[in-house]
């Protein structure tokens, strides 16, 4: 008898779907990619073939200027991939376009997570609990000193910040595919009507983001204005502009990252950031351990990140678990 789920092997650079022979966000050019989301370290460029949503897809255009072999799949939409085994893509919550996928082969249900969040994001659906036999999730911030407060007391932090110093400005550092947009959207829900403004990089992914539909309010880029202007402004930027040259023409800049790694004071000292915000689009240890809980797999396969005290919360669990050695994941989108 066949080892059980031995259609589907975690190698170094991707999980395998063997009958198939296509790969989930693999690390290396394949013929068949089945790709999570948007983020340099699930999507890259190259592939023969990359199934993916509209939203995936049109990320993965603008940052690699090519759309050759692309195949859209809406979410809840199942294709029928070589080999007998079907692939529905379903909701994960990190950022615009970002899926699940649950791939069926001979009665086994296997759930691949990609990166996600259980938290509300205005930018894209919530993560669905989905039942399966296998459940292969991220670990990014699996250690219990990752417990991310509610976003409304950040963005709130951030508020207070600008309306105590008229004179100077805000500047957020933030990865420009996700969290630079769920900060606007969240800072537009919290009622801040006035226009943000925008380092040059971050300007055709929040472009993007508008033209699926999701509201960004007044934005304006920061090179077409006046120092002056900028006082008591929000200003973002990408994380590595944050202490570049660029900066200098802002007045006064108050430096903030909105990062889950901002829990880490020595993370935010190193950085040189007077605000840190803990914002996070990834699940933080409580998400991440009652996601087990309420999918309830059979088994569950950890990877992309922090496994081996996840490994272990299993195992007090009674759960079966493994940890995976999946190779090039970095940290773009924390
Ligand atoms: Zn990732
Ligand atoms: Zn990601």
């Amino acid at each position: 008898m066949p080892a059980a789920f031995g259609w589907i092997r975690a190698e170094p650079h991707g999980i395998h779907v063997v009958p198939a022979d296509c790969w989930i966000d693999p690390s290396q050019p394949v013929d068949r990619a089945l790709v999570t989301h948007g983020h340099g370290d699930h999507a890259r460029g190259g592939h023969g073939q990359t199934v993916a949503t509209p939203e995936t897809l049109a990320i993965m255009e603008l940052r690699y200027a090519t759309r050759d072999g692309a195949t859209p799949v809406e979410y809840r939409e199942t294709i029928r991939l070589p080999g007998g085994v079907d692939a529905t893509y379903i909701p994960a919550g990190h950022v615009l376009g970002s899926a699940q996928i649950l791939l069926e082969h001979a009665g086994e249900r296997v759930v691949v997570t990609g990166d996600y969040k259980r938290r509300p994001d205005p930018t894209c659906p919530p993560f669905e609990v989905t039942p399966c036999d296998v459940f292969i999730t991220e670990a990014t911030f699996g250690l219990p000193v990752f417990c991310h407060p509610p976003v409304g007391q950040e963005i709130a932090k951030l508020l207070r910040a600008v309306g105590d110093h008229p004179q100077r400005c805000v500047l957020v550092g933030a990865y420009a595919l996700g969290k630079a947009q769920r900060l606007i959207a969240e800072l537009r829900a919290a009622g801040h009507r006035e226009p943000i403004y925008l380092h040059g990089a971050m300007e055709r992914m929040c472009r993007l983001y508008e033209e699926f539909g999701v509201d960004l309010g007044e934005l304006r880029l920061v090179s077409d204005h006046s120092k002056d202007q900028l006082r008591g402004a929000i200003v973002l930027c990408p994380p590595g502009a944050l202490n570049d040259r660029w900066s200098r023409r802002l007045p006064d800049p108050i430096t903030a990252i909105a990062s889950g790694w901002m829990r880490v004071r020595q993370r935010a000292r190193q950085q040189n950031v007077e605000l840190p915000l803990i914002v996070s689009d990834h699940a933080d240890w409580g998400e991440l351990t009652r996601t087990i809980a309420e999918v309830n797999p059979a088994e569950t396969w950890i990877t992309h990140g922090r496994e081996e005290a996840l490994l272990r919360w299993c195992q007090l669990h009674q759960r079966r678990a493994r940890a995976l050695a999946l190779v090039g994941y970095e940290d773009e989108d924390d």
